[in-house]
């Protein structure tokens, strides 16, 4: 989608360091980390948000959960606990609006957020 910035790094525009990528997602360092490890694994296919996620798109939900299992174990946060968050909507947190999940862990990560 024209002037969405996660299209624009996931098609390798921006100058953006993937940590990992595949024909369905890529995944790279939040710009404004809020953990030790804060990954973003964002599908390179456009979808807003999580209101606009349809049947069709449980195959790709579930390879981004095998995705954040797979790198939380890489970046050893595995066994002490993460978060994977994705927010939805102005309330929710989302500034970018392009779904994405962040993976969030190497600190002790409090609830309820904020
Ligand atoms: P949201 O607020 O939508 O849940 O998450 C968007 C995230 O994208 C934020 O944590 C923000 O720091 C991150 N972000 C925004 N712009 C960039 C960018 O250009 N590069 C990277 N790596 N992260 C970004």
């Amino acid at each position: 989608m024209e002037d969405c910035l996660f299209c624009k790094i996931a098609a390798g525009e921006l100058a953006t360091e993937f940590i990992y990528s595949d024909d369905q997602v890529v995944v790279f360092k939040d710009i404004n980390p809020q953990a030790p490890v804060h990954l973003l694994i964002v599908p390179r296919r456009h979808i807003k948000d999580l209101n606009n996620i349809v049947e069709t798109d449980a195959e790709l939900i579930g390879h981004i959960y095998q995705i954040a299992a797979k790198l939380a174990a890489e970046y050893d946060i595995a066994d002490s606990g993460y978060r994977l968050v994705s927010n939805c909507g102005a309330d929710g947190g989302q500034s970018v609006f392009h779904i994405h999940f962040h993976l969030l862990g190497g600190r002790e990560l409090q609830w309820p957020p904020g």
